[in-house]
């Protein structure tokens, strides 16, 4: 994963990563679902994710938060977009839409110190 690097540069190592993640559910026939169910979590107490300001997301028209994580982290909560952190994958996609397609709401960091995700392979 590039940790502070540019936009496009995240935006390749998602698609390569989806792509990954694609090949290996074709090689092995397992699901998304079964192959993270490998992975481990091991949750920071506070948030690396954070929402800015909620007003942001009100007058966001394309919300691409809650469309571009395949772990589903966002959800729309009547007007206010919430999320759970505790299912990252760490993939920073919602980052990269918001601030490219949104109006820039999400504020994000890495885990620290080796919390987040692990991820395994079989
Ligand atoms: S994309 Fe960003 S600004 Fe838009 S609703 Fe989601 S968090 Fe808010």
């Amino acid at each position: 994963m590039v940790r502070g690097g540019r936009c496009s540069d995240n935006l390749i190592v998602y698609i390569q990563a989806i792509r990954r993640v694609t090949k290996l559910t074709a090689d092995t026939k397992a699901s998304v679902e079964s192959l993270l169910g490998l992975d481990k979590w091991d949750w920071e107490r506070t948030s690396h994710i954070e929402i800015t300001d909620q007003n942001l997301c009100a007058n966001c028209k394309l919300k691409p938060c809650l469309k571009v994580c395949p772990a589903r982290v966002y959800t729309k909560e009547g007007a206010k977009i919430a999320f759970n952190y505790e299912a990252c994958l760490e993939l920073r996609a919602c980052y990269i839409a918001c601030h490219e397609y949104g109006n820039g709401a999400i504020k994000w960091r890495y885990p620290a110190g080796g919390k987040g995700i692990s991820y395994r392979f079989g």
